[in-house]
């Protein structure tokens, strides 16, 4: 599996190189990863045994700055996975324009088996393993499945205690009072609605009134939710791990949004609506479908079925490759993972530059920046798109691939 999705991010990478007749070396070049570190450490658990986890930290490319990824704590993390995240990491930093390349690390553990405890011993160590690697200069870690704000703040501490100085700017995703930023939390949905919006402006789609489905309740898809529907959509089905509901008149998202966000299982307390299995939410008649749970949801099985003119990728990887095909068939426009989830990224590296230079905006600041920043991205995509006839995805790897591939050839060799 692992290895497929490595195979996938090379395969991507291999189209993109036809399109612009990348020069092989090049190629090779970008299809490695430039370091990958494996380490096996151990931590004393609460019954007084010792336990040795596995975890990587694989840095895919800096040649445009940091390299910039999250670390997952999850029992499926191997290193083929954690490299070709470190891939995709690479072109979304690249079709955001940031000065950075792609990076991503891991533990394999199963979080939910660890105490409190245990989970800060796990941290510490691992951030105190990865430490010749990782820092506010070099590669700048980020929350992402299993980890959030509570671990990242125990990286910082430890990387900081061993500066013998604060380093703020060793990793994003920090609750505000440790220079965390502002709207971070908020950053990725409001990014995919950023990312809608210019979707419809494009098709001639009205998104007053527009029926949207969500899949996942989590960070991304409920705010994504609820920021669609003060901006006048209406927000007809939702769905977490356990399940979904659907009203065809629209859902009161700021009420489930306040009782449900991120708690499995809530959703199905709400009483006015049908309830549906999740892969009847996917299709479900809407106008705009906004996958924000995990990968490989849409399917040569159900492709076909999806009913939803416009598909908003909030999750990463939720398309598999012949369902995207199919929408291509059907006309459906796909705006892609590297794009439309781009805007907790871009929150990432404004939170990075308020740390490095101890100076902090307030949240209007960072959402009309984050605006900017995406309706930029999606108008280099668009334009790419258009002159090269290509999907949407491929027209963001073309872009992503052609930035860094520039920057290598701009910087040289060394030696
Ligand atoms: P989260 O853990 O906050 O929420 C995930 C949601 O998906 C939950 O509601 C969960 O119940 C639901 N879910 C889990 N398994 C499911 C299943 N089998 N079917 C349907 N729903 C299921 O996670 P998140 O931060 O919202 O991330 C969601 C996706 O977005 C992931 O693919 C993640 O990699 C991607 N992403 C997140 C960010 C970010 O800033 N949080 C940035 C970029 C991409």
């Amino acid at each position: 599996m692992s290895a497929d999705v490595l195979a996938m991010a090379r395969q991507q990478l291999g189209i993109a190189a036809k399109y612009l007749d990348l020069d092989p070396g090049l190629h090779e070049v970008l299809s490695r990863p430039k370091r990958q570190l494996s380490v096996n450490f151990p931590v004393v658990m609460d019954n007084g045994e010792v336990q040795v986890f596995e975890g990587f930290r694989v840095q895919h490319n800096g040649t445009r700055g940091p390299t910039k990824g999250g670390i997952r704590y999850h029992h499926d993390v191997d290193l083929d996975e954690t490299t070709a995240l470190a891939m995709w990491m690479t072109w979304k930093c690249a079709v955001a324009n940031l000065p950075y390349g792609g990076a991503k690390g891991g533990v394999r553990v199963d979080v939910k088996k660890l105490s409190i405890r245990e989970l800060e011993k796990l941290t510490r160590r691992f951030a105190t393993e990865i430490n010749i690697v990782i820092g506010e200069r070099g590669d700048i870690p980020a929350p992402d499945i299993g980890t959030n704000g509570r671990v990242m703040s125990w990286i910082m501490d430890t990387i900081s205690m061993q500066a013998g100085y604060t380093t703020p700017g060793v990793v994003t995703g920090k609750p505000i009072e440790l220079g965390g930023s502002e709207g971070r939390v908020e950053a990725t949905g409001r990014g995919c609605v950023v990312a809608m919006e210019e979707a419809a402006r494009a098709m001639g789609m009205n998104l007053q009134g527009a029926k949207i489905v969500v899949q996942g309740f989590g960070n991304v898809g409920s705010v994504a939710a609820k920021i669609a529907e003060d901006r006048g959509a209406v927000i007809v089905g939702v769905s977490d791990a356990q399940g979904g509901i659907y009203n065809p008149n629209g859902l009161p998202i700021h009420q489930l949004y306040a009782k449900c966000s991120g708690r499995d299982g809530h959703l199905s307390e709400y009483k006015d609506c049908e309830t549906v299995s999740n892969q009847e939410l996917l299709e479900l008649p809407c106008d705009v479908l906004i996958p924000s749970a995990i990968s490989q949801q849409l399917t040569k099985e159900n492709a076909d079925k999806v009913q939803a003119r416009l598909i908003i990728e909030g999750a990463n990887g939720p398309t598999t490759p012949e369902a995207d095909d199919i929408f291509s068939d059907k006309g459906i426009l796909v705006v892609p993972d590297i794009l439309a989830n781009a805007g907790g990224v871009i929150v990432s590296y404004f939170e990075w530059v308020q740390d490095l230079q101890n100076f902090f905006w307030n949240e209007s600041e960072v959402n009309n920046k984050l605006d900017v920043h995406m309706r930029r991205s999606y108008a280099d995509v668009e334009s790419i798109m258009h002159q090269f006839k290509t999907n949407m995805r491929m027209a963001a790897m073309i872009i992503a691939v052609k930035r860094v591939s520039e920057a290598t050839i701009t910087r040289g060799i060394f030696p």
